[in-house]
């Protein structure tokens, strides 16, 4: 089997699903090859791309092996401003590039002005037309080399985000062109979310002979003609670990579950698709974690799951790991103990990212967030007290917040700014299948039959423009604020935050 993560994603860590996946087909005695090349596709561009005129552009070609190196250096994230320049400099080469192809191309983004990932004859198109694809000169000879090397039929695209639909779609036109024999597998969130329309009619039959979706492990054995013995979180790092990661030391990527144990918030598509929620042993997440730190000794581990759940906190915070590490965490009861959280930083926490949201209680009580903000107050006195940096994620423009709303959102954050040390601002988007969609004027405009939000009149007036121009002249303006917004890693955002706080 080859297992493929295609561009674009971040390019700072290796594809846990390909670990994953080929983990769990190495129990079962079935050969794997693994390929990343979203990381392997970036180098190509950065070695290949030709030097333009301007200064800017001409000093980014001159140290581009001299800025990518930096980035794996932990000195580099110490100087704010060095990391900074290094991370322009290195995305400066591929905006150029892409530039050339009619692509807004970055560290974190693949988009096509002409075709759209939500619409299925563009994407379509772009698998007719794979040899205009800005990889194509790299993908015809590496997909070569791995089908070389792998002897197998059976080739899996990992598709997770809609930066990398584009050039799935490129390199499946290529195999079923000049290999129509292969089996093409898809799976991976975005393809989860596609098969969960109800109204889903697979437009890609003649080019993706099966689709996964879910957690793959299970479905692609036994596709593979085996039957599926019990399927343990063994994790296999091994083939993607000669990668040059754009991080300062190897980040392990590991989950501790699948789904999300609250799955209440009605803005959220774990909600809404109802995604089926597993949980590992907490004693099992941790013997993990000890025992692939040992093996990969990593920088930073980084902790996947959509909320970790309190007993595996709980379990965490008793043990002490070789590296610190990071994830996302709900405001909980628990981290409303002060001695708690003094554990939690012991057993190497740096960072936990939290979605807050709102700042109003009517706003979080309509989208059933579950947090109390006396209680993400105490939560966030209590992390910074301790040492643990916090990553805050906030969500204007649900159904039940005007402006009034997120005024109270801003206050919030000016009043806890010193324990706020990133902050994420997003504009609510309705997902197609919420329930809030039964109660909203929903309007008929969508951008493709594979968008996953819909248009709707927003009740209270408070429409994305007036949004973007509070956030703008309001909230972006506040003295307490605009110094949060300015630590975000350009890019690299949480991924690189945790290395931007370890001294
Ligand atoms: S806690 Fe996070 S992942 Fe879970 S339902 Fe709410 S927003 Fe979604």
């Amino acid at each position: 089997m080859l297992l493929l993560h295609p561009p674009l994603t971040k390019p700072c860590e290796p594809p846990a699903a390909l670990a994953y996946l080929a983990g769990a087909l190495q129990s079962h005695n079935i050969p794997c090859t693994l390929c990343d090349m979203n990381i392997e596709g970036l180098e190509y561009i950065c070695v290949s791309s030709e030097p333009a005129e301007d200064t800017w552009s001409k000093r980014a070609f001159k140290n581009i092996a001299r800025n990518l190196e930096a980035l794996q250096k932990k000195q580099t994230y110490q100087n704010s401003d060095r990391y900074k320049r290094a991370v322009a400099d290195v995305n400066r080469i591929l905006e150029l590039a892409g530039k050339k192809f009619n692509l807004q191309l970055s560290l974190s983004n693949y988009q096509d002005n002409e075709a759209s990932p939500l619409n299925s004859k563009d994407l379509l198109k772009i698998a007719e037309n794979f040899e205009y694809n800005i990889f194509y000169p790299y993908f015809k000879i590496r997909l070569e080399q791995l089908l070389q090397q792998s002897r197998s039929e059976y080739i899996g695209f990992s598709l997770n985000y809609l930066s990398q639909s584009l050039c799935t779609f490129a390199m499946i036109g290529y195999l079923k062109m000049h290999h129509p024999r292969v089996k093409v597998i898809v799976g991976g969130g975005l393809a989860t979310t596609w098969l969960s329309h109800p109204g889903w009619d697979n437009p890609f039959s003649h080019l993706i002979d099966h689709f996964i979706g879910g957690r793959g492990e299970v479905p692609l054995i036994k596709l593979l003609g085996h039957g599926a013995r019990n399927i343990s979180s063994k994790l296999d790092y091994a083939p993607l670990r000669q990668n040059n990661y754009l991080a300062p030391g190897f980040i392990l990527p590991y989950t501790s579950s699948y789904g999300c144990f609250w799955k209440k918030c009605n803005f959220c598509p774990e909600t809404s698709e109802d995604s089926v929620y597993e949980h590992n042993p907490p004693a099992t997440t941790v013997a993990d974690l000890h025992s692939l730190c040992k093996k990969t000794k990593p920088a930073l581990i980084h902790l996947l799951d959509n909320a970790i759940s309190p007993s595996t906190l709980r379990a965490l915070a008793g043990e002490k790991f070789t590296a610190p590490w990071y994830g996302f965490a709900r405001f909980d009861n628990l981290l409303a103990d002060k001695t708690f959280c003094s554990q939690l930083k012991e057993s190497g926490c740096t960072m936990l990212k939290l979605g807050l949201e709102s700042g109003d209680q009517l706003v979080l009580d309509q989208m059933n967030k579950g947090i109390d903000l006396h209680l993400a107050s105490q939560v966030l006195t209590n992390l910074q007290e301790v040492g643990i940096k916090t990553y805050i994620y906030l969500l204007f423009g649900t159904p039940a917040e005007d402006r009034n709303a997120a005024l109270r959102t801003m206050e919030f954050i000016e009043k806890h700014h010193q324990a706020v040390n990133f902050l994420n601002l997003a504009i609510f988007n309705l997902p197609i299948h919420s329930e809030q969609t039964a109660t909203l004027e929903v309007s008929d405009f969508y951008e493709g039959d594979l968008s996953i939000y819909q248009n709707f009149i927003h009740p209270k007036g408070w429409n994305r423009g007036e949004i973007r121009r509070f956030l703008d002249q309001v909230f972006k303006k506040s003295p307490q604020i605009g110094p949060i917004l300015l630590n975000d890693p350009p890019f690299f955002t949480s991924n690189h935050a945790p290395f931007l706080v370890t001294k």
